[in-house]
């Protein structure tokens, strides 16, 4: 039995929002009242239309340091929310996917594209541990408010903190059963909280992208169902900025856009392959470095700063 525990803080959150819908930022606040956003409200719009053209013609699409720290190793449990994930026609093949993306994600080419990038504690590293899930949470999560999330979240960090032996490394993913709001935009979203035990965690949510074409990815060369290809693009995305940005204080870009936000539904030619021969279509994400030499595949603003693999990473399965 565990008591209830409520998460003291929750930082802002940086949100991927579906592809097929418009409107930034201005019209969200008011669905997502309830959460105590912070200074940065990671907000992005991968209709070309829409993209935030706002800043000048000379600006850098860079991304730019801001001081924080970023995560030296990486610790991803899952937390699996609501009665569905009991019901194996829901459940299908994604539990068992999830486990083979996590498995195969640590030591990949697709993680490395995390790597450049460092904070104030050093660069993002290459050491990811994937802790696997318990049990479903047996109520659902509508995801709209960040402070139940948190909660959520550190209730499964406290359940489990014998297993999670690097404090400050957590990223516990919250997997939803249910549907994002009618008229919502985000597919998912990753934030932090620090717990009623003083420790500060990651967490990141998902809604069930089931038959949901605003969030969905074409992918007929993998063999997954819609539902799962759907849910693990959205969570590389969210992982990647987790990883790279995981207070909202160290890497975005001037319009505060993460490496995920940057490179939201573009996809690299072919599927990824993980580093346990794993295949997923994943999007890019943001590499200044790859951008500088003109070497990534172009973003919806036309940017060529996207990749799915590091060229020359030794570890992980090339594509
Ligand atoms: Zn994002």
């Amino acid at each position: 039995m565990i008591a209830k525990k409520a998460a003291t803080t929750v930082l802002g959150f940086c949100l991927a929002l579906s592809f097929a819908e418009g409107a930034l930022a201005e019209s969200s606040p008011a669905r997502l009242s309830g959460l105590s956003h912070g200074r940065h409200l990671h907000l992005i719009n991968s209709n070309p239309d829409d993209f935030d053209t706002s800043t000048s013609a000379t600006a850098s699409p860079a991304m730019t340091f801001h001081g924080g720290v970023v995560l030296g190793q990486l610790s991803v449990r899952l937390l699996y929310a609501g009665p569905s994930w009991s019901n194996q026609a829901f459940v299908a093949d994604k539990i068992a996917g999830f486990d083979s993306f996590f498995a195969g994600f640590g030591g990949s080419s697709y993680a490395a594209t995390a790597q450049e990038y460092s904070g104030s504690n050093g660069a993002v590293g290459p050491t990811i541990h994937y802790q696997g899930h318990g049990t479903p949470l047996a109520t659902s999560l509508d995801g709209e408010s960040m402070q139940d999330v948190a909660t959520a979240a550190c209730n499964e960090y406290a359940a489990n903190a014998a297993t999670m032996p690097n404090p400050g490394s957590e990223l516990i993913m919250i997997v939803s059963d249910m549907k994002r709001p009618s008229g919502g935009k985000y597919c998912a979203y990753h934030s932090a909280a620090t717990c009623d035990n003083g420790q500060m965690i990651q967490f990141g949510f998902v809604w069930n992208l089931d038959g949901d074409p605003s969030c969905t990815v074409q992918d007929a060369a993998t063999g997954h169902s819609q539902g799962l290809a759907s849910l693990v693009n959205v969570t590389a995305h969210e992982v990647q900025e987790t990883r790279s940005d995981p207070h909202l204080d160290a890497w975005f870009d001037s319009s505060n856009n993460e490496i995920g936000d940057k490179c939201a539904w573009s996809f690299g030619a072919t599927p990824v392959t993980l580093s346990n021969g794993s295949q997923w279509k994943l999007q890019g994400e943001w590499s200044n470095a790859a951008f500088n030499v003109g070497t990534g595949f172009p973003n919806a603003s036309g940017q060529p700063g996207c990749i799915d693999h590091v060229a020359g990473t030794t570890s992980g399965a090339p594509r």
